[in-house]
């Protein structure tokens, strides 16, 4: 439930939505980055129960692969040979939450990709089927 002290922050918030949507859209990367911080900033200021995961969007939203040391190396070395790769067709990663906030291995190499400390802090997340 929405109380009219907050509804201007959700008004707001629902604009900077559509304005990040519209911007990734175009591809505008830095724009789009911008307001997603600016949606993440107003979303802190709302009470726990009020926050939402409707900001997120659930399809593939990445615009920067992350990959192992190692599988990129690979990659770029058929992009040499062969004059393209396709990384999905052979990378093997793991994904998961960790004591800190988030981790991402690659199962091939046995190497930490990425490990992200949350430093405490809870943040919304869109999750498979919700
Ligand atoms: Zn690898």
């Amino acid at each position: 439930m929405i109380t009219n002290d907050l509804a201007p922050l959700h008004e707001i918030r629902g604009e900077l939505i559509h304005m990040r949507d519209k911007a990734l859209g175009a591809a505008k990367w830095e724009e789009t980055v911008v307001l997603s911080h600016a949606i993440a900033w107003l979303h802190k200021l709302l009470p726990m129960e009020q926050r939402d995961v409707a900001g997120i969007p659930e399809g593939n939203q990445i615009f920067a692969y992350l990959h192992c040391v190692e599988c990129f190396r690979e990659i770029t070395a058929m992009v040499k040979e062969q004059g393209s790769a396709k990384p999905r067709m052979f990378t093997r990663y793991e994904i998961g939450w960790t004591k800190l906030g988030f981790q991402a291995r690659c199962v091939r190499h046995n190497l930490n990709i990425v490990h992200v400390d949350f430093e405490g802090a809870v943040h919304p997340a869109r999750v498979t089927g919700a």
